[in-house]
């Protein structure tokens, strides 16, 4: 299947070239040329499968076409290595639980899949070194770096801002060695994601080496993500009951990029019953806010406890808009926003503690909470838990006043040592850095 720019002003790239470029050369996010539905019979009896066999079914969709059945199946099969449970909250609110990956945080999916999906392309063309730009908030970074540690040909490059990820988020993607080197950018999310779009751009740097990007605007990483939407209705039709209640559940995605809600809304495509979709944000509201007005206005992020949600610039946002044809009217229909300060994160984190004995990460907390406030009567809403609070122990502790345990894979990055390379926000030094590796 080929892919499209959302700008329109690129060549459709094949699979291959889309994933070993990550952005398209007209600066645009690629969007695959056609999104299959599933036949309603898969939705009928969906409840009767794994995880894994779900998730086969909708790569296929996505990528049959390019990739071998059997290579596929196993590379899906790989990246599932775990499961993600959708846990009951309260009468009407369920988790999905995205945090029983290796770095316990959604982003394991993609980064699996993605890591996966490359090493085969670069087996079968017997490719010279790919080289993985990553520019992280906190959770991508180890979710990729870990994805792709030890795989062949390739070198990952974490750009992260110094002193703006937390303690455990930093020993996740500094102490792995091998084929993993942290930069640690002195600047904001924002300033990193600029560096590793300048590299993209930069002619002499891409005729020196093989670069790409493993951010959430790689297809690669992007619609792995929509598996565990489908895997999610299943669960919530066998607790809810064959057709649960006749009504569609409501999902809630806490989001930054946009690369995880837009995953979602690739699945209604498809077919999967939604009723709607929430886009929940701190207070980075821009999309919440475009909802509001109809203009998208980013601007500067600004640091909140749900800190991988501090984006300014969703890069998603384009293939929103391209997936619903640049109406804000059709958006409006299918996504409603919600947006919520520190002081509300927190107050639902120790409410939904204190009432229901879940306990909630900062970034799930929003998307609860804007279930709390949002669903209709006889509405049933999931929300998307996408890492576990012991990532994000300090904060979560001071909040509900209790010790958090961590869980030992989190325990184990501890004991690593930190490694990193020091790096300005000037493209000039990055460029120089890599020109000279
Ligand atoms: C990355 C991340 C998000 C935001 O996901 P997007 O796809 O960027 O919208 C939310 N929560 C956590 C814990 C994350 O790591």
């Amino acid at each position: 299947m080929n892919y499209y720019s959302t700008n329109r002003q690129a060549p459709e790239a094949s699979l291959e070239e889309a994933v070993v470029k990550g952005l398209a050369s007209d600066k645009g996010l690629f969007m695959p040329r056609t999104i299959r539905p599933l036949p309603q019979s898969f939705f009928d009896t969906i409840e009767s499968l794994s995880f894994q066999e779900i998730a086969y079914r909708v790569a296929d969709a996505f990528f049959g076409e390019d990739v071998p059945a059997d290579t596929l199946k196993q590379i899906v099969y790989d990246t599932l290595s775990f499961d993600v449970p959708l846990v009951k909250v309260t009468d009407s609110i369920y988790s999905l639980e995205l945090f029983h990956g290796p770095t316990l945080a959604f982003k394991d999916v993609g980064g699996r899949f993605m890591a996966r999906l490359l090493g085969y392309f670069i087996r079968k063309e017997g490719k010279r070194q790919v080289n993985v730009l990553v520019a992280t908030s906190g959770d991508t970074g180890s979710a990729v770096a870990n994805g792709f540690l030890g795989v062949e040909g390739i070198h990952v490059y974490v750009l992260y801002p110094k002193g703006k990820v937390s303690e455990i988020q930093e020993k996740q993607f500094t102490t792995l060695g091998q084929n993993i080197t942290a930069l640690e950018v002195d600047g904001t999310f924002d300033d990193c994601q600029a560096l590793v779009k300048a590299a993209f751009m930069d002619k002499e740097l891409n005729d020196h080496m093989q670069l790409t990007s493993a951010n959430s605007i790689n297809v690669a990483r992007f619609l792995p993500q929509a598996f565990y939407y489908f895997y999610a209705y299943a669960q919530w039709k066998r607790m809810c009951g064959a057709d649960g209640g006749g009504v569609a559940p409501v999902v809630c995605v806490p989001s930054g990029n946009f690369g995880n809600i837009t995953a979602g809304l690739f699945g209604k495509r498809m077919g999967l019953p939604v009723g709607r979709f929430i886009a929940a944000n701190n207070r980075n509201d821009i999309f919440y806010q475009y909802l509001q007005t109809g203009q998208y206005a980013p601007r500067a992020s600004v640091a909140t406890i749900a800190n991988a949600m501090d984006v300014g610039a969703p890069s998603n946002f384009a293939r929103v808009l391209d997936l619903y044809g640049e109406s804000h009217q059709a958006i409006c229909a299918d996504i409603s926003g919600a947006t919520y300060s520190n002081e509300q994160i927190a107050d639902t984190m120790r409410q939904v503690w204190q009432q229901h004995r879940y306990l909630l990460d900062p970034h799930g907390a929003c998307g609860c909470r804007a279930l709390m406030e949002g669903l209709h009567p006889g509405e049933t809403g999931i929300f998307l838990e996408t890492a576990h609070p012991a990532k994000f122990k300090d904060t979560v502790e001071q909040i509900i006043g209790q010790p958090v345990a961590i869980p030992e894979k989190l325990q184990a990055f501890l004991r690593g040592e930190k490694q990193s390379v020091p790096m300005t926000r000037d493209f000039a030094d990055f460029k120089s850095y890599l020109l000279h590796e």
